[in-house]
């Protein structure tokens, strides 16, 4: 019987780790390509960020995913940012270069990658909501050179800020259902299991069968707005392509390699 030795060492950092899936992703993933590598969880309370930083800087530690709580912290202690890192303002992935501990943030390509196949029939874009994964989507939109971004939020004065800093449109909260747009993104609570499972964050009214619907949220994986948007005929992308995509593209960080996104997304879906 051979034993296996791993000779790279990923992982995620956050707190609560609770349910992750980025380990299935990424240890599938290096079995698939053969590669001794494993991918393990480290749950890290907001006060031992800094000690966990220490560690990913001396002990051999190849990468790792960052999620919250941890998204902003970790700058602290890394050596660079990339671009889209930087215009985010937050980190979901680790690696190395030179020496460096580099900072990326492949939540933006967790947007963008699902609708590149749809992006030259979107011209007015709407994202609905003003939290970290807004920030994320909108550089992801801002990507695919939709000509015209809105966003709308609860809290106007937080889609206010997030208008300012990206140069996109803001569209008031009781007016959102008022026009039809190619593209609505929702990046707010609204449809996550629990409190918030039968709210459509949505109105839609004015939606068609032209528009698409790209709900982040994948718990459960039928939101209200999806299903509502179903009944309507619109083109629906689910909130796991967010998950799948960020992760295919920190693997290709890592270790150079394309993940087959319909096999990993057999995967996911078998265990969400
Ligand atoms: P966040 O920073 O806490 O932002 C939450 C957003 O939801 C804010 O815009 C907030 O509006 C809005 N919201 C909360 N309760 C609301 C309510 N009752 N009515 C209207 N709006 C409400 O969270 P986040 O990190 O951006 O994550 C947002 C969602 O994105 C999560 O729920 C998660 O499902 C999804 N997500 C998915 C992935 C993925 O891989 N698919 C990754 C990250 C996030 P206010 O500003 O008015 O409070």
């Amino acid at each position: 019987m051979s034993v296996f030795i791993p000779e790279r060492l990923f992982g995620i950092i956050g707190h609560p780790l609770g349910h992750t899936m980025s380990p299935r992703l990424h240890n599938w993933a290096f079995e698939q390509y053969k590669i001794p590598a494993v991918y393990m969880t480290w749950p890290t309370a907001p006060e031992k960020v800094k000690n966990f930083m220490q560690s990913f800087r001396n002990l051999p530690i190849s990468g790792a995913s960052v999620t919250i709580p941890h998204k902003l912290s970790v700058i602290n202690y890394i050596d660079q940012l990339t671009p889209r890192a930087k215009a985010v303002g937050a980190v979901n992935t680790l690696y190395w270069r030179n020496d460096h501990i580099v900072g990326d943030n492949t939540d933006t390509a967790g947007v963008s990658e699902p609708l590149r196949p749809h992006c030259s029939q979107v011209k007015k874009a709407l994202l609905i909501g003003a939290g970290g994964a807004a920030r994320a989507a909108i550089y992801g939109l801002k990507s695919l050179n939709i000509k015209e971004i809105f966003i709308t939020n609860r809290t106007k004065s937080k889609a206010d800020d997030l208008a300012k800093e990206f140069k996109i449109s803001v569209i008031d909260w009781d007016n959102r259902g008022d026009q039809h747009f190619d593209l609505i993104v929702n990046s707010t609570a609204l449809g996550m299991s629990g409190k918030f499972e039968k709210i459509n964050p949505m109105i839609m009214a004015e939606q068609d069968s032209n528009t698409i619907i790209y709900d982040l949220v994948y718990n459960p994986l039928e939101t209200a707005l999806i299903k509502e948007a179903t009944e309507k005929g619109c083109t629906i992308i689910h909130g796991i392509e967010m998950f799948l995509h960020q992760g295919i593209e920190q693997f290709k960080i890592w270790t150079g390699k394309n993940i087959e996104p319909q096999a990993a997304r057999h995967l996911l879906m078998k265990h969400l």
